[in-house]
């Protein structure tokens, strides 16, 4: 039985105040259940989020972290330095990471590597675009993101990991995969891992995420190999990010 997850990506939003409102919400609202419940903040705000959330069910996160330890790589955030604030999480290779700042599988693979060997949990992101789907290759194309860092890190290090399956042309846009097409990508993921690592595949929390709300978010995790959330939008409210927690009891 794997452990529901539900990760909230904040992306480039938020002030100190809205932070703190948004955090007090969740910590009043939040009944302790069998999910885990995790929110990716901007830098800046994660003294803010250690200290609002420390001793409370909620874990916290990153949204991006450098391969390198330390050193010259000006406006980079290493993961030493986010263990330093408590982060738990960190999401890597975010199709927005991946279109708007050129990241490609071999720098995701190394920032896999620098996550797993902190002991911090990295949230691998995968998906197509619309064109893609549209040409038919959106198996293939998520394979490939997915054995890149398999190929590079070794399975085993999957054991300790979380998957996103994010099609780029749900995200953000209101449109939402279908539960169907959500769990065929998603079950072809925990093959594709399965003909490396049964075991491993198998454990794997997989997660969906784009244009996911309270109203559709019961139905999405109620498939086999939906294994709960990345949540963009709604995780930016209070009352909407914990309706999708409760979903995923
Ligand atoms: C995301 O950015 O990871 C995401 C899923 O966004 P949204 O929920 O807003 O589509």
């Amino acid at each position: 039985m794997r452990t529901p997850v539900v990760a909230g990506n904040w992306k480039m939003n938020g002030s100190k105040s809205t932070v703190t409102a948004l955090l007090q919400g969740l910590k009043q609202g939040l009944n302790p259940g069998r999910a885990s419940v995790v929110v990716c903040a901007p830098f800046p705000f994660l003294g803010l989020v250690a200290d609002e959330l420390s001793g409370s069910a909620i874990q916290w996160g990153a949204q991006n972290a450098s391969q390198y330890p330390a050193g010259a790589y000006t406006g980079e955030v290493s993961v030493g330095m986010l263990q330093e604030f408590g982060c738990s999480h960190v999401i890597l290779g975010h199709s927005e990471r991946r279109a708007l700042f050129s990241e490609q599988n071999e720098q995701i693979a190394a920032k896999f590597m620098a996550v797993i060997d902190a002991g911090l949990t990295p949230i691998l992101c995968v998906g197509e675009t619309l064109e893609q789907r549209e040409a038919g290759t959106t198996a293939q194309v998520v394979e490939e993101q997915l054995m890149a860092v398999v190929d590079a890190a070794g399975v085993i290090a999957f054991s300790k990991a979380i998957l996103a399956y994010e099609p780029v042309w749900a995200i953000g846009t209101g449109r939402t995969a279908s539960p169907q097409q959500a769990q065929e990508v998603h079950e072809t993921l925990r093959k594709r891992l399965a003909a490396v690592d049964g075991a491993v595949a198998d454990k794997l929390p997989i997660l969906y995420g784009g244009s996911v709300k309270a109203a559709n978010a019961a139905e999405l995790f109620a498939c086999p190999d939906i294994d709960g959330g990345l949540i963009g939008g709604a995780s930016l409210d209070a009352e909407a990010f914990l309706a999708i927690c409760h979903a995923a009891e």
